[in-house]
């Protein structure tokens, strides 16, 4: 066997221990007598399975009993328009922070349901901050504020959960979930596709509180319509039963074998100091998120020299650093160093980084 490391912002590594249990429970699980890919959703055995990948996530983010946890599919983007068709009344209006790309989407979106405002925006230094915004900056009557919480392509994150008064706080946290402890109960509404940082794609969870549930349009599709799947237990259709599967099993792994998100919280921090520190050190490459801002999860950043980037990637490729290369949007590097990325890899790169940089000088 042989694994690189691979550095993809999403679909992305997966911690190795969960895909050595998912192939030796791949072609039968349990005594069942086949593979949880085979299997039908309305079985006793696969309702073990996602009701423990449930209760398992409920006990590492904390999550409170008046929060639904939902399995969908569509990706995070289908939520860029499911939070609005949910929770924008016809004639409503919401908020939304741009703050790189993805937020962007989601803001696009959206207008498409209603009026939405964006109230904070780091465009004018290329998304390379998180724009300050607090109480006094919301749109009187919002019916909810939307932040990308980790934007994945620029490599920042909020430093701090916003402050949203009553207003119900909507986060995309796609690409920080689980990656250390949030207090679940400041927010309205988490969503986040599975690719990054829970499992395969194809898996989407929404976290939201009871009292936003509910109040769908009357167009909105059942499978998106959050109190028609919660009532139904993410299952009145199809679920992406083999995602929440080994979602689960990830789940188990951050509560068993790493111990929970506080320490998890601890080895990114040290896995993203080895990258930051470095970067800090040396004038060859250039880290372009402000220092208060710098996700722990995606580390960007370039030579300033296109060609060079280029040969930086390929380079890389060749010695087993996979998917360094930044997003088309942004160009340059990124390093995901998601939770399934051992501390050993981000060495690996930093060494191969100096090495590179006292090459090319
Ligand atoms: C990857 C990503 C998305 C898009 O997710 P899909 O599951 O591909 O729809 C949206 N928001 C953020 C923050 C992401 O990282």
């Amino acid at each position: 066997m042989s694994r690189v490391y691979n550095f993809a912002a999403g679909p992305a590594v997966l911690p190795l221990p969960v895909l050595q249990r998912a192939a030796s429970e791949l072609v039968e699980y349990g005594s069942s007598g086949m593979s949880v890919m085979e299997m039908s959703h309305r079985t006793p055995v696969y309702e073990e399975i996602i009701g423990r990948a449930e209760k398992t996530l409920r006990e590492v983010m904390g999550i409170p009993d008046n929060y639904k946890v939902l399995f969908l599919q569509g990706g995070a983007t289908l939520q860029f328009a499911g939070v609005p068709m949910n929770l924008l009344p016809e004639g409503g209006h919401a908020d939304y922070a741009v703050t790189g790309q993805f937020a962007k989407k989601a803001f696009d979106e959206a207008k498409k349901y209603g009026e939405v405002k964006c109230i904070a925006s780091s465009e004018d230094k290329k998304h390379t901050y998180i724009p300050k915004f607090g109480r006094g900056d919301i749109t009187p009557g919002a019916a909810y504020v939307h932040v990308c919480f980790n934007n994945t392509m620029e490599g920042t994150c909020f430093d701090k959960i916003p402050d949203t008064g009553d207003v119900p706080l909507v986060a995309d946290m796609s690409s920080c979930i689980l990656s250390r402890p949030y207090d679940v109960s400041k927010f309205g509404l988490i969503y986040a596709g599975a690719q990054k940082n829970m499992g395969p794609s194809g898996l989407t969870v929404v976290i939201v509180r009871d009292d936003l549930i509910g109040k769908a349009r009357k167009i909105t599709p059942s499978v998106a319509d959050y109190k028609t799947m919660a009532d139904n237990e993410s299952m009145l259709n199809t679920p992406p039963c083999y995602s929440i599967y080994i979602a689960g099993l990830v789940f188990e792994w951050l509560r068993d074998q790493i111990g929970g998100l506080a320490k998890m919280e601890a080895v990114n921090v040290a896995k993203a100091n080895l990258l930051y520190d470095y970067l800090d050190s040396q004038t060859f490459y250039k880290a372009p998120a402000e220092k208060a801002f710098r996700s722990i999860m995606n580390v960007t950043y370039f030579t300033g020299d296109e060609e060079l980037d280029k040969k930086f990637c390929k380079q890389a490729a060749a010695a087993g650093i996979e998917n360094i290369k930044g997003h088309r949007a942004v160009g340059g590097m990124r390093a995901s160093i998601y939770n399934a990325m051992p501390t050993e890899g981000v060495q690996y790169l930093v060494d191969f980084m100096k090495k590179f940089a006292g090459e090319n000088k």
